[in-house]
Order: C-alpha cells, then sequence, then structure tokens
C-alpha cells in the first residue's frame, strides 16, 4: 500500500503532516498507516506458531488469530490501521541483585493507559479532518498484528528476538494503534535487514526461547514465564528466571539497535517508581496484599496479581540467596498458592545447597 492507495492524495499528505506534528507533540512517533488487510504470509507463518503451541497459556491469541485478518473485524468498514511508537526509558540492566529485575518498560506507569490517552487525543484531532469518520485506538486492548503492520508500512523489520527494529529507536518502544474507516496511508522506504549476521539475543537469551526466525518459543521465555504463566515453574524454568521478579530485558540489551538509545528524555509518566523498585528481594518477597496494590497502582506489574508476584520473587530470592536466614522467610509465605510453595521449596532446598557449598569452601580455605 502506499500514499496513493487514497483518492485524495492531498488529504492524505496534510493529515500525514498532522500526524506527524501532534505525535511529536505527545512524546508518540507516527510510524505509518497501513492498509486493513494483514499480509498473507505473516498470517501463515503465525499460525504454524500457534499450532507448535509456542503461545504456551495465552488462548486468547489462538481465538484472537481469525479477527488478525483484516481490521475490519475490529471496526466495521474500517480501511487504514494507523500505527505509533511510544518509546520508554531504556537504562540497561541497572537493578541491584539484591533486588531482583523489573523490565525497564514496567517501572514506571501502566503504558496501556499512557499510550491510549495519547491516541484518543489524536483520535479527536482525526475527527476535525474527518468528520463522520469512526477511530478506534487500541494499546494491546484489540488483536492487532502490530508488529507486522508496522512492518507493512517500513517503519521497521522485525527482528531475530520478534520485536520490530527501527533504525531510528531501536527496540525499546511500545507500539499503539488507530483503526478508522478513513483511508489515510503512510509508508517509509524499505529498510535493511536489521540483523544480517547478528545473534547476539540468541545467544543471551536465559530461556533459549528465540528461535532465529523472527518468533520466539513464548514458553521458554522469562517475560512469559514471570508475567502470563500462573503455574508452577519446572526445574529449568525456575533456573532461567534467575534474579528477574518481573519480566526480562535480556534481548534489548543485546541488541546493537539500543545502544544509541540510553540517552535522550522520555514521557514524564514512565518516571521509576522507586518505592517499589528499590525494595530488595527479602522486602518484596514479605510485602502485604495491601501493599502490594499500593505500590503497584497504576502499574503494569499489578496485572500479575500478588500470589504470582510472590511466587517470581520466592524464585528469585532462591536463584540468589546463600543466607539460611532467608528460609525462614520464605517459609513464611506458605500455604498461599500451590506455584508458590513449589517454589519455596525449591528456594530453600538451593539455598541450603549453597550455604553447604560456601561453608565447605570457607573451611578448606
Ligand atoms: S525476553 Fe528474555 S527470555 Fe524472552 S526472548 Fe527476550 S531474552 Fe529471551
Ligand atoms: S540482537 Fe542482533 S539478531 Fe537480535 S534482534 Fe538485535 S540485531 Fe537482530
Amino acid at each position: 500500500m502506499t500514499e496513493n492507495s487514497c483518492s485524495d492524495a492531498d488529504l492524505n499528505a496534510a493529515v500525514c503532516g498532522l500526524l506527524e506534528r501532534e505525535s511529536e507533540k505527545l512524546g508518540l512517533v507516527f510510524a505509518g498507516a497501513a492498509g486493513e488487510e494483514t499480509d498473507g504470509k505473516f498470517l501463515e507463518e503465525y499460525g504454524r506458531w500457534l499450532d507448535d503451541g509456542c503461545a504456551g497459556e495465552m488462548a486468547y491469541l489462538k481465538e484472537h488469530y481469525p479477527l488478525l485478518r483484516n481490521a475490519a473485524s475490529l471496526l466495521p468498514g474500517a480501511r487504514s490501521v494507523l500505527i505509533f511508537a511510544l518509546p520508554w526509558p531504556f537504562p540497561g540492566n541497572d537493578c541491584p541483585p539484591e533486588n531482583g529485575f523489573i523490565s525497564s518498560y514496567a517501572r514506571g506507569r501502566d503504558y496501556h493507559r499512557v499510550m491510549r490517552s495519547k491516541l484518543k487525543r489524536l483520535a479527536v484531532s482525526l475527527s476535525a479532518l474527518y468528520p463522520g469518520a469512526s477511530f478506534r485506538a487500541a494499546a494491546d486492548s484489540a488483536p492487532v498484528p502490530e508488529v507486522e503492520k508496522a512492518a507493512e508500512t517500513n517503519f521497521g523489520r522485525r527482528g531475530r528476538s520478534s520485536l520490530l527494529i527501527s533504525e531510528k529507536l531501536g527496540s525499546a518502544f511500545f507500539l499503539g494503534e488507530i483503526v478508522t474507516d478513513a483511508c489515510i496511508r503512510k509508508s517509509f522506504p524499505e529498510p535493511a535487514d536489521p540483523c544480517r549476521g547478528c545473534m547476539r539475543c540468541v545467544r543471551r537469551c536465559p530461556g533459549h526461547a528465540i528461535r532465529g526466525d523472527g518468533f520466539i518459543d513464548a514458553r521458554k521465555c522469562v517475560s512469559y514465564l514471570t508475567i502470563e504463566f500462573h503455574g508452577a515453574f519446572t526445574d529449568e524454568e525456575s533456573l532461567s528466571v534467575g534474579g528477574r521478579v518481573y519480566g526480562c530485558d535480556e534481548c534489548l540489551l543485546a541488541c546493537p539497535w539500543n545502544r544509541r538509545r540510553r540517552a535522550g528524555s522520555f514521557d514524564s509518566d514512565f518516571t521509576e517508581r522507586g518505592a517499589l523498585l528499590n525494595l530488595t528481594l527479602r522486602d518484596k518477597l514479605m510485602l502485604s496484599e495491601d501493599d502490594f496494590l499500593r505500590l503497584t497502582e497504576g502499574s503494569a506489574i499489578r496485572r500479575i496479581g500478588y500470589l504470582q508476584w510472590l511466587r517470581n520473587t520466592a524464585c528469585a530470592l532462591g536463584n540468589l540467596s546463600s543466607d539460611t536466614d532467608d528460609i525462614p522467610l520464605l517459609e513464611s509465605r506458605s500455604g498461599l498458592s500451590e506455584p508458590l510453595d513449589a517454589e519455596i521449596r525449591r528456594a530453600a532446598a538451593k539455598i541450603t545447597l549453597r550455604a553447604g557449598a560456601r561453608d565447605k569452601t570457607s573451611r578448606t580455605l
């Protein structure tokens, strides 16, 4: 699809200009406007990924699959999908180990809320230019193949890590969309393959989840395990989680396209909430449910719920601690859920083993 696909080229150019300017004022980047149909080759590959079971417990992805074909399933008569990128601060792997790791995107206000409120403001500006047209804003709240749509506009290309890589923004940004029945098109010159011979993210991925073909096996991904997966970890999964309490940034940290992204100004909504981040793993484990809810008010972290938060924290403590004083702390959280109990037992066993090995070494020395 090109800008010329819409019959009124002058209006299209004016609208795209307005979207660029208004987006910038809101801290967004206008990432192009694609047509309503989704590329068939992508749908085939994605369908195979789902059939292979790579979505794990995310059954909604399979349910939503038929809706991905055409944006008209979200908005009757849809003709365009407008894509917007919202960069988040990407400071690097900077959480002190004793605090556990929280993914950089989740350290401020919930991006779903931030993105949606900006998109709604843009939709109001668009309504003035297209009286009578409909606009539906979405940020992870509707089945839109957003990476694919942004690749269709050439804003970037899907990298080996499955994330969209933009030459301008790297891969640490959110995508949001406005679906509309107005015809708007905007595309960019086709970018080169961002990955070429690079395998950095594949080598660095703690769960060996990156398949190399632009899709990851979510079942092995630490982000999925700590956020989407509600059950008990296997030994292998627990080990791959390492010291992470919420999400994983390793494929972002590995990617050379993110190196230039470390500096710059970002939306103040993404300012880190130190009250939660700065707690040690022990304090995180001992939070009451009320305190968890208070400290995660308006944050994406709240979505995982208290019990999953405790499971992840127990897992991280078990992977890092060699202090046997942590065992009674862990055991004091027993009896709340089976996945948490399983993690507490495993963490206690690991700490005992590590403390024993340490004592043996110090006796030898
Ligand atoms: S988020 Fe972490 S575990 Fe998931 S694919 Fe990226 S590096 Fe691998
Ligand atoms: S780390 Fe390398 S292989 Fe992975 S997405 Fe970035 S450029 Fe591509």
